[in-house]
């Protein structure tokens, strides 16, 4: 293998960079002067950008995750624009959109969903991918998720079906057929064990739930059932461990427990509630 492979692959093993190759493919990649693929076994330094590349690298060594350093992560059926202002979407939060699909069977015009916390509006988008009948209101306190999620919005050209605004539910007295939701989640023990990459490159807004974690169900277990139309759901997002205590602040809000899943870790991770 070429040198300068070796060496930048170092680096990163230097570093304990989990996927070395993976991650050096993807930045050679990014600074590639062409659209030709570049493998890490043909590889010639002329294909890059080498300034580029060093720059990309570095941001890496320093435990910048690769999404956020090309402003790209997919997740369900679409890639999104991601940056510092919005947590990258991740995998098990999919499973709130497998669990939206087997509430709502038929397709009905009138279905209005609701996303609280929507960032980068990736579960807001997967919703509208979904149903396309379905009109989605997608809010965040943060106006830097506002505007990526706009920017997403617009480049998936569902900017009809989809409302953003600015606000807390606080705000809201409209009612829905489906509320979801992946709000801030983590204790402050776990905010602060949490890897490099997350810590420092994701945003804290997005993953700060106070002390025990469970500051944003606490908040709104009474305000959300005042937003769901009779037989709506709610579809929640939780972190580990925090399954009884959600259990417990949502139906002693008068919701309906129906179903919780695990995630690949086998994990509980998302909570099914319905409104009588
Ligand atoms: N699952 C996320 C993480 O561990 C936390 C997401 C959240 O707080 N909503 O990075």
């Amino acid at each position: 293998m070429n040198d300068f492979i070796i060496s930048s692959l170092n680096k990163l093993k230097e570093k304990k960079i989990p996927n070395p190759e993976i991650d050096l493919r993807v930045l050679l990649n990014y600074s590639n002067y062409s659209s030709n693929e570049i493998v890490l076994s043909n590889f010639d330094i002329n294909q890059i950008n080498v300034q580029l590349f060093n720059d990309l690298l570095n941001r890496r060594l320093e435990h910048e995750p690769i999404s956020k350093i090309i402003n790209r992560k997919n997740f369900w059926k679409d890639e999104f624009y991601v940056n510092k202002f919005v947590l990258d979407p991740r995998p098990e939060t999919e499973a709130i959109i497998e669990e939206s699909l087997k509430i709502k069977k038929d397709n009905k015009l009138s279905y209005n969903i609701l996303d609280i916390g929507t960032g980068s509006g990736a579960v807001a988008i997967s919703l509208a991918r979904e149903f396309i009948n379905a009109n989605i209101l997608a809010i965040d306190i943060s106006d830097k998720a506002i505007e990526v999620a706009n920017k997403n919005i617009i480049n998936k050209k569902l900017v009809k079906q989809i409302q953003t605004r600015n606000i807390s539910i606080d705000f809201l007295n409209k009612k829905f057929d489906l509320i979801v939701s992946n709000p801030p989640y983590l204790s402050k023990k776990d905010f602060e064990n949490i890897s490099k990459e997350i810590r420092y490159f994701e945003p804290a807004i997005a993953l700060d739930g106070g002390e025990d974690g469970l500051d944003f169900y606490r908040n709104f277990a009474d305000k959300i059932p005042k937003l769901m139309k009779s037989k709506a759901h709610l579809i929640l997002e939780i972190g580990e461990n925090q399954f009884n205590d959600c259990l417990e602040i949502f139906t002693n809000s008068t919701l309906n427990f129906e179903k919780k899943t695990k995630d690949l870790q086998k994990k509980d991770r998302i909570m099914v509630f319905s409104k009588l």
